[in-house]
């Protein structure tokens, strides 16, 4: 979905909700978005700044990094960054706009990808894949 903020005159501000499909995401076959990510936002135009809030929500599959049972959990987040024209470098608080346009899918994909754990645990007291506990009493 890509939206024209030029239409947003001063003061004004303007809602959507959209879903991105992420399924096609690689994670080493980790993590799976198997249904699309929902996004309810608003644009608005405040003293001249273009500034994009969000809330996304999204139902993933994982797979224990302990004991690599698969699992699925729901993620959330709020997302808030002024748009604008251009290279944004690598600041989390802006997004890039392209002739006044912003492509959502393109904006939220990444702070999707960033809101996500470097380890997956599906309980907090996981104990492991009892596999590979060795037992030592026995020895
Ligand atoms: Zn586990």
């Amino acid at each position: 979905m890509k939206i024209d903020v030029r239409t947003v005159s001063e003061g004004q501000s303007y809602s959507f909700s959209h879903k991105i499909d992420l399924s096609s995401l690689d994670f080493a076959g980790r993590i799976l978005f198997s249904s699309p990510v929902s996004i309810d936002g608003t644009i608005q135009k405040r003293n001249g700044v273009v500034t994009l809030t969000a809330d996304w929500t999204a139902e993933a599959e994982f797979r224990c990094d302990r004991c690599d049972t698969g699992y699925t959990r729901a993620l959330s987040r709020t997302v808030e960054c002024v748009l604008r024209e251009g290279d944004t470098g690598d600041r989390e608080d802006m997004a890039p706009l392209t002739g006044g346009v912003c492509d959502l899918g393109e904006i939220m994909t990444p702070y999707v990808i960033l809101s996500l754990e470097s380890k997956n645990i599906c309980a907090d007291d996981c104990g492991g894949d009892t596999r590979w506990i060795i037992d030592d009493t026995e020895v």
